[in-house]
This record gives C-alpha cells, sequence and structure tokens, in this order.
C-alpha cells in the first residue's frame, strides 16, 4: 500500500517479535502473548513509535526547504524527544514547546528522561504552563512564528506526529511488516494491542490491517483520558490514510475498538494497577514499560487476559510503542520498586 510513497530510513529494520512466555503462563497460560518491540526500532535516541512515523514525514520536510523542526509535546514527551533526535541526524536545527500537560511533580520532572536527552542533542526548548490537549496549539503555531522571524525555515509536526497528511503511513507499514512476519512465523495473532493517545499509531493500523479484514482486532487502550477527542482524531486520521493510500473501502466507527477503562486518574498518571502492571512485565519479562503510556496498555493487556476477554488459544500481540526514558521522571513512585 506504500510503494508510492518516499520512506527516509531511520529505524534499524523490521522489529523483532517476541515470545512473552512467563507472562503469559503467569496469566494462566490459555493466552500466548507477544511483543513486537517497536521501543527497539533504532539507533536515534531511544527509537520508539514516532521514529516509525517521521520516516514517511523526513521527505517531505527535506523537500520544502526547510531547516527548523518545529513540534510540541508534554513535559516528559516522546515524540519531541525523537524530533529532536531526528533533526541532529538531518543535520536540522529543532525547536520544541513542552507543555505541562502531566499533572505531576517530581522534583526533577523538567530535568532527566526525554526533556535532558532532547537538550543535550541540541534542540531548543520552550516550557509553556498549558494543560493536556491533543489537537492544534497556539503555543505551537507561535513558535513556527517565531522562527520564521528570526529568519529560519520552520517545518511544522504537530503532537505525535498525528495530524499531519502523512502521519498515519508509518503504522500502515508496520501491518504490512507484521503481514511478512507472520507468513515467516506460519501463523497470524488474532489481535494486536496498542496504546492510543495522539492516534495516528492506531489510525495507521487500522487501514494497514483492514486491507485483510482485521481492523476490529486492533484493540486501542486509551491512555489520554479524552476519549471522544482521541476517539474523532484516530477516525479523522484513518479516514484520510485509507484515501490517501487507495484503500478502497471506508473505515467505519464498527472498526475502531478503543478501550477507555485504564486511562485514570489522569493523562501521564500511573494508577496502583498500571505500577503493579509496570512491574509484573518487568519481572516476567525484564521488559521495561512507562507510567505515561505502555503501562497502561499493559494493565489493559493483562486485565482483559484476567476478564477472558480473549478466547482460549487466541495468540495476542503487544504493540511496544518505546516510552521508558519517561519513568526517570517518576522516580519517587519506583523508590521502592
Ligand atoms: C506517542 C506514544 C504513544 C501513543 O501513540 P499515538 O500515535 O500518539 O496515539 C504510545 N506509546 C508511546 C511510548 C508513545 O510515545
Amino acid at each position: 500500500m506504500l510503494e508510492t510513497f518516499e520512506r527516509y530510513p531511520l529505524t534499524f529494520g523490521p522489529t523483532p517479535i517476541e515470545k512473552l512466555d512467563r507472562l503469559s503462563a503467569h496469566l494462566g497460560g490459555a493466552v500466548e502473548l507477544y511483543a513486537k518491540r517497536e521501543d527497539c526500532n533504532s539507533g536515534l535516541a531511544f527509537g520508539g513509535n514516532k521514529i516509525r512515523k517521521l520516516e514517511y514525514i523526513v521527505p517531505d520536510a527535506l523537500a520544502s526547504n526547510t531547516d527548523t523542526l518545529v513540534t510540541i509535546g508534554g513535559v516528559q514527551s516522546n515524540h519531541t524527544r525523537q524530533v529532536a533526535a531526528v533533526a541532529a541526524k538531518l543535520g536540522m536545527k529543532c525547536r520544541l514547546v513542552q507543555e505541562s500537560w502531566v499533572p505531576f511533580e517530581d522534583a526533577v520532572y523538567d530535568r532527566v528522561g526525554n526533556i535532558l536527552m532532547s537538550r543535550v542533542m541540541g534542540a531548543e526548548i520552550e516550557l509553556v504552563d498549558e494543560g493536556f490537549d491533543i489537537g492544534i496549539r497556539e503555543s505551537w503555531e507561535r513558535a513556527l512564528e517565531d522562527v520564521k522571524a528570526r529568519g529560519g525555515k520552520p517545518y511544522a509536526i504537530p503532537a505525535g506526529a498525528s495530524v499531519h497528511k502523512y502521519g498515519g503511513l508509518g503504522f500502515v507499514g508496520f501491518a504490512e511488516e507484521l503481514r511478512a512476519q507472520e507468513a515467516e512465523l506460519g501463523f497470524k495473532f488474532d489481535y494486536i494491542i496498542v496504546c492510543t493517545v495522539t492516534g495516528s499509531t492506531h489510525a495507521g493500523m487500522l487501514v494497514g490491517f483492514a486491507k485483510d479484514g482485521r481492523a476490529d482486532r486492533v484493540i486501542g487502550i486509551d491512555a489520554s483520558g479524552t476519549l471522544d477527542q482521541t476517539r474523532a482524531q484516530v477516525m479523522e486520521i484513518a479516514r484520510n490514510t485509507a484515501d490517501l493510500v487507495g484503500l478502497g473501502r471506508d473505515i467505519t466507527d464498527d472498526d475502531l475498538v478503543l478501550i477507555p477503562d485504564y486511562a485514570y486518574p489522569a493523562y501521564g498518571v500511573p494508577s496502583a494497577e498500571t505500577n503493579e502492571a509496570i512491574r509484573l512485565a518487568a519481572r516476567t519479562e525484564g521488559m521495561m514499560t512507562d507510567p505515561v503510556y505502555e503501562g497502561k496498555s499493559m494493565q489493559g493487556l493483562i486485565d482483559l487476559v484476567r476478564k477472558d476477554y480473549f478466547p482460549a488459544g487466541s495468540k495476542v500481540l503487544y504493540a511496544h510503542l518505546g516510552g521508558v526514558p519517561a519513568i526517570n521522571a517518576y522516580s519517587y513512585v519506583y523508590r521502592n520498586g
């Protein structure tokens, strides 16, 4: 589906699929759990799902004669760190707007993890005191104007690289890549678990998996806590991406499975159950997840297995989208493990 789109390679290649034997057994063994390790996809500052999306956005940035990548996220945004790494790799400048999306008060929240790396990679960072919103932000538009006023040529990348005309393509590619891996493995996954916030990861998967009729086997775990806005944004990106790649059929509301039950108490704030899920994955598999995103989708995966949501014998693939650097900003929560 992506033959006509240019891709700028930023990843190591197809991401590995790992069987999670000990976690599967711990949860009763009726369901086989696997992880596709997007968190290990690149050497660019620990990688993650935004790198896969940016592979289809960078050619446009290069073709448009710009010199500064401008984007936005929370203080501990993984996305802004990945954009900073890509800018460094391309020899471009990087301007980041980092808003107070998470009501969290660890003393070094704005000093460690993702934001630390973005600073080391040379990004210019502006901290803005605004709350969580996955939409287009005024602060980001102001930053674009400011880069221009200073003689720079900004290239605009929205939050999560999502509401961008090419934002959904990377995870259409994920589906194509998985089909090739399934052919080698000799079986197909029955369900794919994904953490959903700004929406283009899930949206790209909807389009990619619609091709072989299993869009509704993508189980989105909402971590935004703003379900209606996230649903609407996923659907909009999925429809636009389906048009762009010529899917030949509409993405409908029935295709979208987005479970709201694990986003509490708020975006970026882990619940006790999220923390238990993070510890369980770490202690059974040595697989780290973070308190903002993947810990919540891990919590969802574990809870759904325990509730017999998946029929016995199902093969369930957890898309591990990255994000572990943020855990450094939650040092007090994990002071005893
Ligand atoms: C951005 C991100 C997500 C959510 O992906 P969206 O495309 O924004 O929905 C999930 N996990 C991690 C680690 C992320 O960085």
